[in-house]
C-alpha cells in the first residue's frame, strides 16, 4: 500500500470535494477506506499477473487500484455514469483497468470477458458488491455458467450468513442452496460499519465462493429442483408435506400421490422443508417424474 491509495479517508474526502460528488443512496454506495480490508479482500482472492478480475461497482477505485498492481487485467462495470470521469482520474496509472459505464444485471458480461480478459489464465469476480443487488448479481452470474473461478464478495452480513448456513438453521433457505449448488461458501471476515464512507446501516461480510466443476448435486430438471426448493421455504413453520400442498394445483386431488413420492425419497412428510439438505432436495427432484399425477 502507498501513502496516496484511494482506500483512505483524507484521500476519499479529497476526491468528493475536487468533483463535488455527492452518494447515492439508492445504488448502495458505500465506498472503503480501509487499506487492511482491501488487503485481505485481495489475499483471500489469491490473485496474481495471469489473472483477469471483474469487479463489480469501482466507486471512486479503491479497490481497483489496488487489484490492478496485482492482476493481469481488471474489467470494472459501474452504473454510475459520474463516477467516469473520476475514475479516469484516479486510474489513469493503470493500463490494465478497463471500465465499463453498465449495469451489471445488464451488461453481457460472457462478451466482455471475451474481448477483455481472453488471455487470462484464471478469471476471478472481486468486490465490494452494491448490497441491494447482492443476490441478482451472484444468481445471474452463477446461472450464466461464466468461465469465472471464484468470488471474494462483500455484502451485508445477514445475506452472507444465509450463503453459508447449513439446514435447520435459522439463516439456512432456497439462497443459500442456490449457491451452494453452484458453488464451495467458505467466510473470509466480518467487516465493521466504520470502514465505509459513509458508513451502512448494518455490518458486512466478506464471502468466498469458489465454482465448483459441477453442480454439487445431479439433477435431471434444473428447473423443477428449484421450483422445489424454493416451494419448501415458502412457510418455513410447515411441514414439507403441507408447503408442497400448496406448491402443486392439484394437490387436493393427489395427496395420497405427494405423499408416496416423499416417502420413495425417504423424506418424512412431517419433516420441515429447513431440515432438507442439497442432496435430499435432488432425490426429491429426480424421483418426481414416477408421479405424473403431480401438477408443478
Ligand atoms: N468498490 C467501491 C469501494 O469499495 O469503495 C464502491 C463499492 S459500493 C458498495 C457499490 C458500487 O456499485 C457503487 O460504486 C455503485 O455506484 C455501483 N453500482 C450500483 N449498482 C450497480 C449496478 N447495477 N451495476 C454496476 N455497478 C453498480
Amino acid at each position: 500500500m502507498e501513502m496516496n491509495d484511494i482506500a483512505t479517508p483524507t484521500r476519499t474526502r479529497e476526491l468528493l470535494n475536487k468533483y463535488g460528488f455527492k452518494f447515492k443512496k439508492s445504488l448502495g454506495q458505500n465506498f472503503l477506506v480501509d487499506p487492511n480490508v482491501i488487503r485481505n479482500i485481495i489475499d483471500a482472492a489469491g490473485i496474481d499477473e495471469t489473472c483477469g478480475v471483474i469487479e463489480i461497482g469501482p466507486g471512486m477505485g479503491s479497490l481497483t487500484e489496488q487489484l490492478a498492481r496485482k492482476a493481469k487485467h481488471v474489467l470494472a462495470f459501474e452504473i454510475d455514469q459520474r463516477l467516469i470521469p473520476i475514475l479516469a482520474d484516479t486510474l489513469s496509472p493503470y493500463e490494465n483497468v478497463t471500465v465499463v459505464n453498465e449495469d451489471i444485471l445488464k451488461a453481457n458480461v460472457k462478451e466482455a470477458i471475451d474481448k477483455h480478459l481472453s488471455d487470462c489464465d484464471e478469471i476471478f469476480v472481486v468486490a465490494n458488491l452494491p448490497y441491494y443487488i447482492t443476490t441478482p448479481i451472484l444468481m445471474g452470474l452463477l446461472e450464466q455458467h461464466l468461465p469465472i473461478n471464484s468470488y471474494v464478495v462483500m455484502m451485508q452480513k445477514e445475506v452472507g450468513e444465509r450463503l453459508t448456513a447449513g439446514p435447520s438453521t435459522k439463516a439456512y433457505g432456497s439462497l443459500s442452496i442456490a449457491i451452494q449448488y453452484y458453488t464451495d461458501v467458505k467466510r473470509v471476515m466480518i467487516v465493521p460499519k466504520g470502514v465505509f464512507m459513509p458508513p451502512p446501516n448494518v455490518d458486512s461480510l466478506v464471502v468466498k465462493l469458489t465454482t465448483l466443476p459441477e453442480p454439487r448435486v445431479k439433477v435431471d430438471d434444473e428447473k423443477i429442483y428449484f421450483k422445489l426448493t424454493r416451494g419448501a421455504f415458502v412457510q418455513r413453520r410447515k411441514t414439507i408435506l403441507n408447503n408442497y400442498m400448496s406448491l402443486f394445483p392439484n394437490s387436493k386431488e393427489y395427496k395420497d400421490e405427494i405423499i408416496a413420492w416423499l416417502e420413495e425419497s425417504n423424506i418424512a412428510p412431517s419433516r420441515r422443508g429447513e431440515s432438507l439438505s442439497l442432496e435430499e432436495f435432488a432425490r426429491l427432484a429426480n424421483n418426481i417424474k414416477n408421479y405424473p399425477q403431480i401438477v408443478i
